[in-house]
């Protein structure tokens, strides 16, 4: 079936391109629907991910976002300033195209923090309304899809069975890791990973070509949706894809369901697109945002936030980090990002001080001219001894929960506006204690690590300032319509035809990576919309 012409009405509006809307792009036009997809970045090539430029991927972060514009704070008494700090992706594809693809399942507990650990004060804990049962034939399926390499030693969360693909051969960092853990009683195991260890459905293998995370690969080896879904969907003929298209609000009638989607194309042009379902994945940031800005005299505080919660419960994860040096070169920073990893100390434990949990991983440090850029005013011979260090910097990254708070949100700012005229968001969040006593914990656990390796030296480095390409949580579901924003379909408890399918779905963060649970999330969301569609359930 053809796509609809311009003026005609489309099965589903897919917006957002990323690990959410490739999934339900790609189920959807291959169950027969047409689709619609807008995505506000643009369509890359293969060519644009053959330059390792990391002053615009990384130091100016223009890659893969040129446009994006936010404001942030600390809290709600004070002023946001502007700054670039979310690295996320606005391209077709999304934050997918540059991830580093460490591809973990939640532990079942993880799904149930409330009823586990809660409540905590100062926090906004909430078990999921699935739980890892319910999960499990869905992260079978994305592991499939995505071509997860790793070992068979793990996995309390998938007993017994094989990764789609064995695991990359050790790199020199990793057997140095894994001395170290096992000196210290820990079980090391490869990182599950979706970078192709051997060519595997028409994708090629990883090459090892070069700096990987916040790169797009040339070779399809990592996947997203650029590798897997959208080739597929577009090959039905019933995908119509449009790149460039910032939608800036959704358009209701007068029974309150989405009528249509407005949007800008790159000239600034206004258009608008009609759909009978509308399915909306553009990140925590990007859905929160569209929601807040389509307000209406029925939804005056923004589509589908009678309970107030649009925008709030952001969560991005603290990262205890701990780099050292070591006599052996590791060149970290090529390749895929992570080796190995532990989770021994993962379960929450209260009597540790904190709650919740964090996995280790042996990961990349910088890329050398980001390292080059931290020697702080060194000249002369000392530089040259601080550049000669690079190759021999280990890091050590932990993924740890973040607990939900209230006042944690995105919302409009009322003063900065993007180069269209629209209202950038605003990113309100400080860590809950909680989070900072995690955090501690692992970096002394990491020290230990580095002890046991023969570091030269350790240091902690502060991630938690910096930047994030972690967004979770802003359209939290639920079974109260009273206290989450989306049901346990991801679909709206108050506009009919509207889905959330992305990463603001999270009611709790999890202590892992998080775009595995985004993908066998949207694939559980995917085949029930598809059987109530069958059924006509869809009004
Ligand atoms: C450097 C980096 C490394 C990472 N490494 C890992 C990792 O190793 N493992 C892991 O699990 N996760 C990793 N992540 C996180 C991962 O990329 C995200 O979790 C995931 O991509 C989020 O999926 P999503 O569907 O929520 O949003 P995204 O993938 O970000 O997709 C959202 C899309 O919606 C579009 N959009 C937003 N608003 C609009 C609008 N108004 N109109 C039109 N389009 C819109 C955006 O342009 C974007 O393309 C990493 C992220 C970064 C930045
Ligand atoms: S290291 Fe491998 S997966 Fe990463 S960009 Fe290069 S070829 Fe692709």
């Amino acid at each position: 079936m053809a796509p609809p012409r311009r003026r005609e009405v489309f099965d589903v509006c897919v917006i957002g391109t990323g690990a959410g809307g490739g999934v339900m792009i790609d189920e959807l036009t291959r169950a027969g629907m047409s689709v619609v997809a807008l995505e506000r970045g643009p369509r890359l090539a293969h060519a644009d991910f053959m330059a390792h430029d990391e002053l615009t991927n990384i130091i100016r972060g223009t890659g893969f976002a040129p446009k994006l514009k936010e404001t942030l704070r600390r809290s709600e008494t004070e002023t946001a300033q502007p700054r670039h700090f979310s690295m996320i992706g606005q391209c077709v594809g999304g934050s997918n195209v540059h991830w580093g693809a460490m591809s973990w399942r939640l532990r079942p507990d993880e799904f149930k923090a409330l009823s586990q650990d809660g409540p905590v004060e100062g926090a906004s804990l909430a078990d999921w309304p699935v739980d890892a049962a319910e999960m499990a034939p869905w992260y079978d399926k994305a592991e499939a899809t995505y071509g997860v390499a790793g070992g068979a030693v793990h996995n309390a969360l998938r007993p017994g069975r094989r990764y789609p693909n064995p695991p990359h051969p050790p790199r020199s960092g990793s057997q140095v890791f894994d001395r170290a853990v096992r000196k210290l009683g820990y079980t090391p195991f490869p990182t599950p990973i979706a970078v192709n260890s051997r060519p595997y459905r028409n994708r090629a293998g990883c090459t090892n070509s070069g700096m990987c995370v916040m790169f797009g690969c040339p070779v399809d080896a990592k996947a997203s949706p650029i590798a897997v879904g959208l080739p597929r969907a577009l090959a039905t003929g019933r995908l119509d894809l449009r790149p460039q298209a910032l939608v800036h609000e959704l358009a209701i009638d007068e029974t309150g369901r989405i009528r249509a989607a407005r949007y800008l194309d790159a000239a600034g042009a206004q258009h608008e697109v009609r759909a009978r379902q509308f399915v909306l994945a553009g990140g925590s940031l990007g859905s929160a945002h569209l929601l807040l800005m389509s307000r209406s005299g029925r939804f005056r505080d923004g589509l589908a936030n009678g309970s107030g919660l649009v925008g709030r419960n952001l969560m991005y994860h603290v990262l205890p980090a701990v780099y050292y040096r070591h006599e052996t070169v590791t060149r970290g920073w090529l390749g895929p990002v992570s080796g190995q990893a532990i989770d021994d100390l993962h379960a929450s434990d209260p009597a540790r001080g904190f709650v919740r949990g964090a996995v280790i991983t042996e990961s990349y440090p910088a890329t050398p001219i980001v390292y080059a850029s931290s020697a702080g005013g060194l000249w002369g011979a000392a530089l040259k001894d601080y550049l000669r260090q690079f190759n021999h910097v280990h890091a050590l990254i932990g993924i740890g929960e973040d607990l939900p708070v209230h006042g944690n949100r995105v919302d409009l700012d009322p003063t900065h506006k993007d180069e269209s005229g629209l209202p950038v968001w605003r990113i309100t969040h400080a860590h809950h204690a909680n989070d900072l006593k995690l955090k501690a914990y692992y970096e002394g656990k990491m020290r230990e690590i580095a002890t046991a390796a023969g570091a030269e030296r350790s240091w902690v480095v502060d991630m938690t300032q910096g930047s994030t390409g972690h967004f979770m949580g802003t359209c939290r579901m639920g079974t109260d319509p009273e206290k989450s924003v989306l049901d346990r379909w991801c679909r709206s408890h108050e506009v009919n035809n509207l889905w959330v399918v992305d990463g603001g779905c999270f009611p709790t963060s999890g202590g892992y990576n998080p775009t595995l649970t985004i993908v066998a999330n949207a694939y559980r969301v995917a085949n029930r919309f598809v059987r109530e569609a069958r059924r006509l359930n869809l009004r």
